[in-house]
């Protein structure tokens, strides 16, 4: 039997990426939906290729344009348009596995219903799981879905921990997350003042979407990852370890009871932890080239500690700051960080107001423990009005 695949964003990087394995093995996947917000044009070659029976627009209109091109192309894919269209896709009977691969807390609502519905969740979409918290572990445990880590370094992890979840807490030390540093690690704090959006997004190892971009630029992503492990891997904060490894090579390590290190290493191509995945427990060909160990000259470590990378990269720390605060404080933190890097995107704000923007919306905003979609639906929109007005300040 084919696995049956929602593709949520299939357009962006990580859904390019997940639709170029599973084209490697048309006898495994099958597409049953996709899902973007604009890029009408690409959605209609994906829908060529791998002729889904849906298809959904993020609007209106990009909706009713898709569906005219379909038609004219005598392709049969439906177009569905409605308010919960991505939830359907997602939680449709017919599915067997979901790519979370939208960017933002916009994935949250399809995560919960895959969840709920008990699928195969291949989360990309990290800021889903940093704003829905325990009531996206609890969803995947009411629903009895399977939750499998998309994140590089949550894959290696993931990889390089025992099978048993239940061993976990007894045999493990800590996590110790790498980090790349981004395309500013060696420059002075002081210089970033004016850094363009094109510096930040040219990412020195990694191809991947504007927003994770100018994340890894301040290490926010590395901050958003941090929460990411708490939940999925649901050690104590302070068993969750940041090192800066400028090579991309160790995706991760886990540091067990008697000191040995468990580590994953690879290139760094996002094709092989989704292909993971996708063929979970199995291993299946990624289309990544395989390191080269003769060819390796070096492989370097960077305490978050020296190099004055505390001050080049304050908003780590709001990582371990947010997770010893009330509950739904992470939420108010990837909120303010989504509009903050919007700002910064859109040139209204400068790259260090980036972390003044996301501390000024967590003094604003006291979250009073968010238990269900619509009081996290809330509170994120709540503190996206905080930020946004905050924003209009820094911009005046
Ligand atoms: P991207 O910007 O390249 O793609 C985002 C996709 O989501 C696109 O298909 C876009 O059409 C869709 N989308 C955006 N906003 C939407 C909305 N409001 N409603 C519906 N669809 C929407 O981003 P990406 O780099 O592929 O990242 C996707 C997710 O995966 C992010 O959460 C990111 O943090 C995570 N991730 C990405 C990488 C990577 O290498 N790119 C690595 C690890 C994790
Ligand atoms: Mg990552």
């Amino acid at each position: 039997m084919k696995q049956r695949l929602t593709v949520l964003g299939s357009t962006g990087s990580i859904g390019t990426s997940t639709l170029d394995v599973v084209a490697r093995h048309p006898d495994r996947f099958e597409v049953f939906a996709l899902s973007a917000a604009t890029q009408v044009d690409l959605m209609l070659a994906q829908c060529a290729q791998f002729k889904p029976r849906f298809a959904v627009m993020a609007s209106a209109p990009h909706s009713h344009l898709l569906a005219e091109k379909i038609k004219a192309n005598g392709l049969k894919t439906t177009v569905l348009q409605s308010p919960d269209a991505l939830e359907i896709i997602a939680s449709n009977d017919d599915v067997d596995t979901v790519m979370a691969a939208i960017v933002g807390s916009a994935g949250l609502a399809p995560c919960l219903a895959a969840a709920w519905a008990g699928k195969r969740l291949l989360l990309a979409n990290k800021e889903a799981l940093v704003v829905g918290g325990d009531v996206f572990l609890d969803a995947v445990r009411e629903g009895a879905a399977t939750l499998l880590p998309i994140d590089s370094e949550h894959s290696a992890i993931f990889q390089s921990l025992p099978e048993d979840p239940a061993t976990w807490s007894q045999r493990v030390e800590k996590i110790i997350l790498t980090a790349s540093g981004g395309p500013f690690r060696t420059r002075t704090p002081d210089s970033l003042r004016d850094v363009t959006p094109e510096q930040a997004c040219a990412h020195p190892n990694w191809s991947m979407g504007r927003k994770i971009s100018v994340d890894s630029a301040t290490m926010m992503n590395k901050a958003l990852e941090v929460i990411e492990a708490r939940y999925l891997f649901g050690l104590t904060p302070a068993q969750l370890d940041v090192v800066i490894h400028p090579q991309s090579i160790i995706h991760s390590m886990v540091q067990y009871r008697d000191t040995s290190v468990v580590a994953q290493l690879g290139t760094p191509d996002m094709r092989v932890p989704i292909a993971y995945g996708l063929a979970w427990p199995e291993r299946v060909e990624s289309g990544a080239s395989a390191l080269n160990f003769h060819a390796l000259s070096a492989m370097t470590f960077e305490a978050i500690d020296d190099h004055g990378h505390r001050d080049r990269f304050p908003g780590l720390q709001l990582a371990w700051d947010a997770l010893a605060a009330p509950q739904g404080t992470t939420a108010v933190l990837n909120a303010a960080n989504e509009v903050a890097v919007a700002a910064f995107l859109d040139r209204r704000i400068r790259f260090d107001q980036i972390h003044h923007l996301n501390l000024a919306t967590l003094e604003a905003v006291s979250p009073s423990n968010p238990d269900s979609l619509n009081a996290l639906l809330a509170l994120d929109a709540q503190a996206r009005s905080v930020a946004e007005q905050a924003a209009g300040r820094l911009a005046a």
